[in-house]
């Protein structure tokens, strides 16, 4: 089984992965926690380089060209392998990211993406995908909470309001897939949610 986790920055992605992590071990599920970009560590290293990005230039077709690099090594050196040996995978982030971040926020044709996900990834496609969605003014100000500003004001708002919208939008298509989940409630009621939507998912 593979999940994913996705949504923009602020929304809760670490506490709420910790949460999916305690539900699914209780279960005696043995879920394998990992994420991207990175997930090992050539994957990592790449990682590091997108990251560093704001201090070079890196064209966006370079950049989503690294994205699926390192989506290309996680999947066939860790993911696959552990989705073989019949084990549950969570990863923080995948492809949803890239057609969110690169594709509506920066503008990357969507035709690259859908090419570079057909290659990279032939038919597979998370099982289930939670989408912890939140407004930006909320988002920022959880950021700004915990004093990573910056990392909103290195891009503008209207491109967080792209990517929160691409999530969505991606949602919509996709609506078996997703699981679309209201960020802006408290962390318990957050929680209560996403532990609905994996009871559902799992049939428990
Ligand atoms: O998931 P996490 O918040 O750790 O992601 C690290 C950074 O990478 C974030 O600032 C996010 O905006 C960025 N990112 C991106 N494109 C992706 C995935 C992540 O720009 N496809």
């Amino acid at each position: 089984v593979f999940i994913t986790l996705e949504g923009s920055e602020g929304v809760g992605k670490s506490t709420n992965l910790a949460f999916i992590q305690h539900w699914l071990s209780e279960r005696g599920l043995q879920p394998v926690m990992t994420r991207e970009p990175g997930g090992t560590p050539m994957a990592e290293e790449i990682r590091t380089l997108l990251l560093q990005k704001r201090q070079e230039t890196v064209s966006d077709k370079a950049e989503l060209l690294l994205m699926f690099a390192a989506r290309a090594q996680h999947l066939d050196t860790h993911i696959i392998p552990l989705l073989t040996e019949g084990r549950c995978v969570v990863s923080d982030r995948f492809t949803d990211a890239t057609y969110a971040y690169q594709g509506y926020a920066r503008g990357v044709d969507m035709s690259w993406i859908t090419q570079l996900e057909t290659l990279v990834q032939s038919d597979l496609r998370p099982d289930l995908t939670i989408l912890l969605d939140l407004d930006i003014e909320t988002a920022f100000k959880r950021v700004a909470r915990r004093g990573e500003a910056d990392r909103f004001e290195q891009e503008k708002t209207d491109f967080f309001d792209k990517v929160r919208s691409g999530y969505l939008d991606r949602a919509r298509q996709e609506p078996d897939r997703f699981a679309v989940i209201d960020a802006s409630q408290s962390i318990e009621t957050v929680q209560h949610s996403i532990a609905d939507v994996l009871a559902d998912f799992f049939d428990t």
